[in-house]
């Protein structure tokens, strides 16, 4: 269910002198009907004055908040920022965009993936930044002594919006059925697992949640396969022939694999930009890592979602503690290939 409240608000920094520094801060619901509570909000900086005005990008949403420029309550309530924090040396020039009167810098940011909003509601936000921190003529000017009273952004209004609940924050019961265009249904199985996100946003966390249900299909699939103990052509195309010992150690790390996606806690790790790899494991803290590319793939398949999850699961020490090298009865790709088998082999 989808609430659709998208409240607009414009915070002005004063209008005091008409040549000076003149800003419009405003925030708002997101623009795309698909991102109704989800969590985004969009900012827009504009430079409504005559002059040149220089703005400090880490100071604004630009490419992700580098730390708390938000505030952001829930009935009054102050929600927690468990983003990043990032330390800076003093700006250079290089770190301020520039902004010629009557341009706009904008910028959408999903708030759930630093704001602790996962039991959804409604949430006021307000940008937790004053003028002369954030544009470098203000800095200025308040350095050479002008009044600070139209230096500051009004701060009276904020922006209103609706988030949805996170799927980490119900009862997992309420979302382990996922069915797709394969028909997979989620199992009982499922019921025990639990989720922990960092650095995700309520809808990569449901993405996730999703993905992880089908993975554990692949994987009760895998298992069943082995406890019956066959050796057809879907065993022999990922592991090669037979041999006992070998069908015995598959056996036990399948089993292993469906006992973590089943019924196991995991952690996921949203906070990958910039890699060019699609997922990783870490495993000292162990935690699995998802990139980029995995946002573009689908849910089923081999590279798709939950694909990359069997694999990153069979790395897991308590998954398979697998590897990305032969022999085969080792490697993550075998493992991964055998449980999707995307070939339908018997
Ligand atoms: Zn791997």
């Amino acid at each position: 269910m989808k609430k659709i409240i998208a409240g607009l608000v414009v915070l002005v920094l004063g209008t005091g002198m008409s040549a000076a520094a003149g800003l419009d801060v405003s925030l708002s619901g997101p623009q795309a009907k698909n991102d109704y509570g989800s969590g985004k909000i969009a900012y827009a900086l504009t430079n409504s004055s005559g002059t040149t005005l220089h703005v400090l990008r880490r100071q604004t949403p630009l490419g992700g908040l580098t730390g708390k420029l938000f505030d952001v309550t829930k009935n009054g309530v102050k929600v927690d920022y468990v983003g990043p924090i990032y330390l800076y040396l003093p700006p250079t020039a290089a770190d301020y965009v520039e902004l010629k009167p009557g341009e706009t810098l904008a910028t959408e940011i999903d708030l759930t993936a630093y704001y602790d909003m996962k039991g959804g509601g409604q949430f006021e936000v307000r940008y937790a930044r004053d003028a002369r921190d954030v544009v470098k003529e203000a800095g200025e000017a308040a350095k050479a002594g002008v009044t600070a009273g139209y230096l500051d952004f009004d701060r009276k209004g904020a922006a209103s919006i609706w988030v949805d609940a996170a799927v980490d924050a119900l009862d997992v019961s309420e979302n382990a059925s996922y069915r797709g265009d394969a028909g997979f249904k989620a199992g009982a199985g499922v019921l025990a697992a639990s989720n922990t996100f960092e650095m995700c946003t309520t809808t990569q966390k449901a993405e996730i949640a999703s993905a992880r249900i089908v993975a554990t299909n692949y994987a009760r699939d895998a298992k069943a396969y082995m406890d019956a103990g066959k050796r057809g052509s879907r065993y022999t195309a990922s592991f090669g022939g037979y041999n006992e010992n070998k069908y015995k150690t598959i056996k036990g790390k399948f089993q292993k694999i469906y006992t973590k996606l089943s019924s196991k806690s995991m952690i996921f790790n949203c906070g990958c930009n910039g890699s060019d790899a699609v997922a990783y494991v870490i495993n000292s803290a162990p935690q699995i890592f998802l990139c980029s590319p995995f946002w573009e793939m689908g849910i089923e398949g081999y590279y798709a979602k939950a694909g990359v999850l069997v694999h990153e699961t069979s790395h897991l020490k308590d998954g398979g503690n697998t590897d990305d090298v032969n022999p085969l009865w080792n490697n993550a790709y075998s493992y991964h290939g055998f449980a999707v088998n995307e070939a339908r082999l018997d």
